[in-house]
C-alpha cells in the first residue's frame, strides 16, 4: 500500500524475523511469535501510529504471510520489503549467491507487481501470495560494490527502474554512502527514489548528510534511544541541523527495531517510543508540529510512493 499524508508512518523497523543465520549470528535477529508481533503492533496502533515499512527482504527470514496476518489483525499498514540484505546473512548457496542479475530483477519485480513469495529460504522462491512488497530493502558488509554486490544492487536498479518502486539502503557505519549513490544514479535511478538509512548513526560527516540532501535522496534517521550510539539529545541535534539546513521535506525517521527493543519480547522501548516519547522531545527543541508532521506523514508519503 501507499500511505498518504495525513498518517504517521516509521520507516524502518522489523516486526519480527523466522528462523535463519541472522538470528545464528546474533540471537536478537530471532523472533516469531505471532501474538506477541501482533500485541506490538495493535499498542503502535493504539498509540496513533498508521504505518511501518518492514525491512526484512525476501529470502532472509521475512515473515510474508505473519505480516499479512499481522495487518489484517490490527489495521496496521505494513509496507514490505524485496531485494537483499547483507550476503552475511545467507547461508551457502542460496539463490541470492548463485542467480543472476536479470533473474534476480525478476524476483524483485514480481514480488513489487504480482505479489510476495513465502518461500525462497535457501532455493529460488516459487510460492507467492496476492499481497505485494511496496519498496526494495538493500545492504551490504563491504565498502565496495564488487563480486556479488555489483550484482544485487544492478539487479535492484533495474528493478526499480521497471516499477518505480524504492530503494532503501541500509549503510554501515563507516561506509561512504556517496558512493552508493554514485553507482545507482549511474544505474539510471533518480535521486528521489534511495531511501538512505542509518546515516544518523553511520556517517558522523554532516556535510554528506547535506550533499545527499540537497542532490534529493530520502535519509531515515533511526538512531533514537539507542544510547550505545550516542543520546536522544545528539539525534535532536542532528534533525535540527538538517531542517536548519532547509532539508526538512527529505527526513523520514523510526527505531530500526529488533528482538531486544521491542516491549511484547520484553525489549526496552518498544514500537510506540516516537509516539510515546520521542515527538515531545522533538517539540521541545523548537522543531514545530508542521515539521514533525512532514517528517512523519508528507514525507514517507512522497518517499513510498511509485509512478
Ligand atoms: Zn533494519
Amino acid at each position: 500500500m501507499e500511505p498518504d499524508a495525513s498518517l504517521f508512518f516509521q520507516c524502518h523497523e522489523h516486526l519480527l524475523m523466522g528462523k535463519g543465520t541472522p538470528g545464528e549470528k546474533y540471537p536478537e535477529l530471532y523472533y516469531d511469535e505471532l501474538d506477541k508481533s501482533i500485541q506490538e503492533a495493535r499498542a503502535f496502533v493504539k498509540a496513533g501510529g498508521d504505518g511501518l515499512v518492514e525491512a526484512q527482504p525476501v529470502g532472509c527470514c521475512r515473515m510474508t504471510e505473519e505480516l499479512v496476518r499481522i495487518s489484517e489483525e490490527t489495521g496496521l499498514r505494513i509496507v514490505a520489503s524485496t531485494g537483499f540484505h547483507k550476503m552475511a546473512f545467507y547461508p551457502r548457496g542460496h539463490w541470492i549467491f548463485e542467480e543472476k542479475e536479470e533473474a534476480l530483477a525478476e524476483i524483485f519485480i514480481h514480488e513489487l507487481v504480482e505479489g510476495m513469495y513465502t518461500d525462497g529460504a535457501c532455493g529460488r522462491p516459487e510460492c507467492s501470495i496476492s499481497a505485494r512488497a511496496g519498496q526494495i530493502k538493500t545492504a551490504m558488509e563491504i565498502s565496495e560494490l564488487d563480486g556479488q554486490y555489483r550484482k544485487v544492487f544492478a539487479a535492484a536498479a533495474a528493478a526499480s527502474k521497471e516499477t518505480g518502486a524504492p530503494i532503501m539502503l541500509h549503510v554501515e557505519n563507516g561506509h561512504h554512502p556517496m558512493k552508493y549513490f554514485e553507482f545507482l544514479e549511474q544505474q539510471g535511478v533518480r535521486p528521489e527514489k534511495m531511501i538512505f538509512c542509518h546515516l544518523d548513526r553511520a556517517c558522523a560527516d554532516m556535510q554528506i548528510h547535506k550533499e545527499l540532501a540537497k542532490a534529493g535522496v530520502y535519509l531515515e534517521y533511526d538512531t533514537i534511544a539507542r544510547e550505545k550510539y550516542h543520546s536522544d539529545q545528539r539525534e535532536l541535534e542532528i534533525f535540527g541541523e538538517m531542517i536548519g539546513a532547509g532539508y526538512e521535506d527529505r527526513l523520514l525517521f523510526s527505531l530500526d527495531t529488533t528482538r531486544k527493543r521491542l516491549s511484547a519480547y520484553g525489549g526496552s522501548i518498544g514500537l510506540t517510543y516516537i509516539l510515546d516519547i520521542f515527538l515531545d522531545k522533538m517539540e521541545r527543541q523548537g522543531i514545530p508540529q508542521e515539521v514533525i508532521r512532514k517528517i512523519s506523514g508528507s514525507n514517507p508519503a512522497r518517499a513510498l510512493a511509485w509512478s
